[in-house]
């Protein structure tokens, strides 16, 4: 099971895509992932598109049979709830929607003797491929969390004088697309030829093999639309060359992040090239962060800056939709709280740290109403503040960029700004 600290990492990390249905979706994971069953009484059920619903609700009739012998009384009851939930829910379909059906179902509810039984459907991103029933403590989502990793696309090569290997990274997934052998000559020589010659043609063998190689990288690379880098490896000094000539297409050349030492081809040197290029992987994220942070220091100091700072500025301009860039540092951690007053209505919003927060719960009920000075204001709504922007953001078509306090701009950015800055469209 993925922790939810991990979660909120990928979420906040793929936030910075736009697509707004796949927001939704890992918002929806979020909030599943933070629900827990008292007992085991959460239902989760898959079903892969183009399944038959009339089995799934077969299974779904059996396993009411099954929880009638649960012997907590409780229990029992919030499971065969749960499970007639998901009866009725399966009847709106007479077909598995394209990338099949995902339910929800269980008691939600964190006071014992008053259950609320809730149910979710989810519509995930791409098809789901398992079939699953399962009745837990909580929601099984690691399916979807899959859906939501690290899909970036590498470009490896290996290459040797005779020998190269093409292929991808995809996320954590090495792939090998192509092999290939030269038809360089070894180095005996062939009968009858002078060796000044044979050597010859051996260089010009290898160079046809390079360019082999590139042109072949070159149609699997460039038909690849998010490709972040390539990595190029191999044993020898062919590498090199090859980093340094022009067999790659020049846009991809511009992709070469580094180029490293192999001892194998095929799958497994392509793995071996990606585990010793794991420092230049990491440094990625890093390098990126520190460039948009400094792009906004940059930005502060010009005469018609637009730059803004600090979450009261930050805001304004979000509701406007004038953010081009949210930068917010994942070490922002307040609380966006709604307060309502239960006798007039009123509202008000405010900005608080956890302790601030604790502080407010214990003495809210002896809090007079600003508007009709009573005493029955609630916490209506309490979200993460960086969440909280973030989907003003989102409203905006606002690019986000969760910056790590790793870097020293990082920590500069939550230290001086609060943690909270913009590249904004124009001046307000
Ligand atoms: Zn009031």
């Amino acid at each position: 099971m993925v922790e939810v600290g991990t979660l909120l990492n990928i979420f906040y990390h793929i936030l910075i895509m736009d697509n707004k249905e796949f927001y939704e979706f890992k918002k929806q994971l979020k909030f599943l992932s933070k629900i827990r069953g008292r007992h085991t009484e959460l239902v989760s059920v898959y079903i892969p598109a183009g399944y038959e619903i009339s089995k799934v609700a077969a299974q779904i009739k059996d396993e009411q049979g099954t929880a009638t012998n649960i012997k907590s009384k409780g229990t029992r009851k919030n499971v065969l709830s749960a499970l007639e939930r998901v009866m009725q829910h399966l009847r709106l379909y007479k077909n598995t929607p394209p990338n099949g059906l995902i339910i929800f179902s269980g008691n939600i509810s964190e006071d014992e003797g008053n259950p609320k039984i809730e149910l979710y459907t989810l519509n995930p991103p791409e098809p789901i491929s398992v079939r699953i029933y399962r009745c837990d403590q909580q929601f099984v989502l690691d399916p979807l969390l899959e859906m939501i990793e690290d899909k970036r696309v590498f470009g490896l090569i290996i290459v040797e004088r005779g020998e190269a290997s093409i292929g991808l990274l995809r996320g954590k997934k090495v792939e090998l697309l192509k092999h290939l052998t030269s038809r360089v000559p070894g180095k005996f020589r062939a009968g009858g030829q002078s060796s000044v010659r044979f050597a010859r043609l051996r260089e010009i063998a290898a160079d046809d093999f390079k360019d082999t190689v590139g042109e072949t990288a070159n149609e699997i690379f460039l038909a690849q639309p998010n490709l972040e880098g390539i990595l190029i490896g191999g044993g020898g000094y062919t590498k090199y060359e090859f980093e340094e000539g022009e067999y790659l297409h020049h846009e991809l050349r511009k992709k070469i992040l580094g180029v490293a030492d192999t001892a194998y081809t095929e799958l497994f040197g392509l793995n071996e090239l990606v585990d010793k290029s794991a420092g230049i992987l990491e440094n990625l994220d890093i390098t990126k962060e520190k460039d948009i942070v400094t792009k906004f220091l940059k930005e502060l100091i010009k005469d018609d800056s637009l730059a803004a700072y600090g979450e009261k500025e930050v805001r304004k301009y979000l509701e406007a939709g004038a953010v081009d860039t949210l930068l917010l540092s994942e070490g922002l951690n307040k609380n966006r709280i709604k307060i309502k007053c239960g006798s007039c209505g009123n509202q008000t919003e405010k900005t608080e740290t956890d302790e601030e927060l604790f502080k407010l719960e214990q003495q809210i009920s002896s809090i007079q109403c600003e508007n009709c000075g009573n005493l029955s204001l609630n916490i209506e709504e309490k979200v993460d503040l960086l969440e909280e922007l973030a989907d003003l953001a989102q409203e905006g078509s606002t690019k986000v960029e969760v910056i790590s306090t790793e870097t020293e701009e990082g920590s500069q950015l939550l230290r001086a700004f609060g943690g909270i800055a913009a590249i904004v469209r124009y001046r307000l």
